[in-house]
């Protein structure tokens, strides 16, 4: 492994708040029973802000905050060119607030700096895309001959729920307040309390651009205490949640008495297959990025990586040596590649997952633990484990850090089996010059977004979600918009309708 530095401070960015509060009907406020917790950096592990804790009475009062103005209007009722006006501006915000973005994300996520940069440019295009999308958003006909004419109007669905994760927390926050925002909804957003610090820029962003107070409301917390009970408000018709299985599943249980519409986009343990006849370079080049990139932090992170038993070895061998190669050091350093894991407690539970690799029997060929030259924060070397079969717990189990699996598959049948034996169906990449095999496997394959050589690139057009444990329903363009609005369908009649007349003595 090289280092990046000798010295891993925590570079403290310029301007951090010393608390963060709720956002609720266009003012700061403290939680109504005064709670608070404190947040911690991933290099220091040292509480840097203390943070209002939300619970029922706050996302009570967030939620009729934005009912207000849901029904008071006039953001539902606007034209979509106006709505798209005040988005563009959002994403000009954006832009204009990226260094300090990118800064204060890296030191809160412990995300790479150079990788913390991308995420202020998404977030800001996910305003600029679902802005023309909404004006050049078209509504339905149907007439039937000359009798009837029934048209389908889109109408926002009242105030949505969003609830997201501490990996790249801005730009997935981004990704739900877009589309809320963009079809006319109200919103309440419950940040990850692991990484408060990037959502206390939203309320500046928002009201600078021109978005109606009571339209976005924000209440920090636990997900147990603000999640659940913003889950659990009945005036809240709809969920997006951004998180781990096991949460998506309390979340259902809890939104079931409602009936509420959700949103789940899950965990993963992606597959990356990779034929002999793949450019074998290319694949390489991707399958580390993959995994390594965002810390392995990532929901679509390819952290199994299946490779054709003929170049197994070799493609195992130069995996390793990229691995070690890695740069690990501190986040705000440009030459990092590989940051601090976001929070002690989530970094044991990677370290514990690396042990649980040795013990299987997994061949561990490079890192499996803390970098020598870094003895402070929540740091973990690029690891690589071989030989990995499916019966073993890294194979199967989400482990959301800087880990990757390798297994060695004979057939084509045999790889798409092995991809598929997980619970999990968020993303595959295939790697092969077959073409028509390259499209075969990528079809066979459980899982809602399949790469064919290439990295993961999205198009926020497409569909993004998963299947199985990986999620519930379809994200990005017009699925975002047909989430967040009810459609209702008018029938008129064009002619003096011939209706059975009951009643009239004499008729039938
Ligand atoms: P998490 O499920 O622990 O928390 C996510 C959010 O849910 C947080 O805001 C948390 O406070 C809240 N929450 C927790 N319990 C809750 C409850 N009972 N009711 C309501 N809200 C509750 O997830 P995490 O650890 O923050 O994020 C990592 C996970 O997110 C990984 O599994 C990763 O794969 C997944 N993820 C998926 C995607 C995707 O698009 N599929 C994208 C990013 C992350």
């Amino acid at each position: 492994m090289t280092s990046a530095s000798a010295s891993p401070p925590p570079a403290r960015p310029a301007g951090l708040p010393a608390l963060m509060e709720h956002y609720i009907g266009g003012r700061h406020a403290g939680s109504v029973s005064g709670a608070t917790f404190d947040v911690a950096d991933p290099v220091s592990n040292k509480p840097y802000a203390t943070v209002a804790a939300g619970e029922r009475e706050d996302v009570g009062r967030a939620v009729a905050a934005a009912q207000e103005a849901f029904t008071r209007g006039p953001w539902p009722q606007m034209k979509p060119r106006q709505r798209a006006r005040v988005l563009n501006a959002i994403a000009d915000g954006i832009e204009a607030r990226a260094g300090q973005l990118a800064a204060w994300e890296t030191f809160d996520t412990g995300l790479p700096i150079t990788q913390a940069r991308g995420q202020a440019r998404r977030a800001a295009e996910n305003f600029r895309f679902f802005a023309d999308v909404i004006v050049a958003m078209h509504e339905d006909a149907y007439r039937v001959g000359t009798e009837q004419l029934n048209y389908v109007v889109r109408k926002p669905a009242g105030v949505a729920g969003l609830i997201t994760p501490w990996n790249t927390p801005f730009m997935l926050e981004s990704w739900k307040l877009a589309p809320a925002l963009a079809s006319g909804c109200c919103v309440v957003l419950k940040p990850a309390e692991f990484t408060p610090l990037s959502a206390s820029l939203w309320p500046g962003i928002l009201a600078g651009a021109g978005l109606p107070e009571g339209v976005f409301n924000m209440v920090h917390g636990y997900g147990e205490q603000a999640g659940q009970a913003l889950v659990a408000h009945p005036g809240v018709p709809l969920i997006s949640f951004t998180g781990e299985t096991v949460t998506g599943q309390v979340i259902m249980a809890t939104a079931a008495p409602h009936l509420k519409a959700l949103s789940m986009e899950l965990g993963g343990k992606s597959p990356v297959i990779v034929f002999a006849d793949a450019d074998l370079d290319q694949a390489l080049d991707s399958a580390v990025f993959g995994v390594f990139s965002l810390n392995g932090e990532r929901c679509t992170a390819g952290s199994r990586v299946l490779v054709e038993q003929a170049v197994y070895d070799e493609f195992a061998g130069r995996f390793a040596e990229r691995a070690r190669n890695v740069r690990v050091g501190p986040p705000s350093d440009p030459e990092t590649q590989l940051g601090a894991l976001v929070h002690p407690e989530h970094y044991e539970r990677v370290r514990r997952y690396v042990e649980t690799g040795r013990s299987e029997g997994a061949r561990l060929l490079a890192g499996g633990g803390r970098p020598a030259h870094l003895p402070e924060g929540n740091y973990l070397s690029a690891t690589v484990f071989a030989d990995v079969t499916p019966s073993m717990r890294i194979f199967q189990e989400e482990i959301f850090g800087p880990v990757v699996a390798l297994t060695p598959f004979g057939t084509e049948a045999e790889a798409i089996a092995l991809a598929n034996d997980v619970r999990y169906g968020l993303a595959a990449y295939v790697w092969t010059s077959d073409l028509a095999r390259g499209h075969r496997v990528a079809q066979a394959i459980e899982a809602g977004m399949v790469w064919l050589n290439s990295h993961n690139v999205r198009d926020l057009r497409t569909p993004f979600g998963g299947i199985k444990a990986s999620g519930l329903g379809t994200e990005g363009g017009e699925h975002s918009i047909g989430f967040y609005t009810q459609p209702q369908v008018i029938h008129v009649a064009l002619e003096p309708p011939r209706t059975p007349r009951f009643g009239v003595a004499g008729e039938r």
